[in-house]
């Protein structure tokens, strides 16, 4: 049995004061940075939006687009968003609250300008894996953990693409160590992801046992 921590998305960008800030983003810290301790994890790995500066999910390159509109990026459907987590900026870097010190790996995504990529595991249209899979299969994960920000989005879809991509491996969504964008939203994530075999646990379920 392999137990691996999915820590999605805990960037200055989504947190209070960020550029796409997530109410109360910031409150999740202290909760990855407990259920790293005591090494209740074999391995705990950590997404990072990474865009470039002409992020095509971005209002700023739509003309006339501002954020929160719905456009259209190569051809599909997409939330066009405040510009956030340009490479090498501060709004990209890891929340400073949170312990570095147990991520054995980083998987960095949003990348290609031409797709976003809101799973840790592979670009919005479905074509481009990030390879984040194949890397939890070489550690031989069993048991998959995902929480973060925001849940309606990269939480939501990096727990949906564990499901359909680890065949066997037992995946939980930590709703305690996740905030999101829409109340509404955060509930219908949790509903779809219930349905697609994730199980809703809370960070006391695992500290406490
Ligand atoms: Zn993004």
């Amino acid at each position: 049995m392999t137990k691996a921590l999915l820590l999605i998305d805990i960037q200055n960008g989504f947190c209070p004061g960020g550029n796409l800030p997530v109410a109360d983003g910031d409150q999740v810290v202290p909760v990855a940075n407990a259920l790293m301790k005591d090494g209740r994890y074999d391995l705990v790995v950590a997404s990072q939006d990474w865009h470039p500066a002409n992020h095509g999910s971005f209002a700023s390159q739509h003309p006339g687009a501002k954020p929160f509109d719905m456009g259209e990026l190569s051809g599909k459907p997409q939330v066009l968003w405040p510009d956030h987590c340009v490479q090498n900026t501060s709004d990209a870097e890891f929340h400073p609250g949170r312990d570095l010190s147990a991520i054995a790996h980083v998987q960095k995504k949003g990348e290609n300008p031409a797709v976003d990529s809101y799973s840790a595991f592979r670009d919005n249209d479905r074509a481009a894996l990030t390879g984040l899979a194949d890397y939890l299969r070489q550690k031989g994960v069993t048991e998959l953990d995902v929480m973060g920000l925001a849940t309606d989005y990269c939480v939501k879809f990096s727990a949906l693409d564990a499901i359909d991509m680890l065949p066997g491996v037992k995946v939980r969504f930590i709703e305690d160590g996740s905030r999101g964008i829409d109340p509404q939203g955060v509930t219908a994530a949790i509903e779809e992801m219930r349905a697609a075999g994730v199980s809703i646990v809370s960070s006391k379920d695992i500290l406490g046992g």
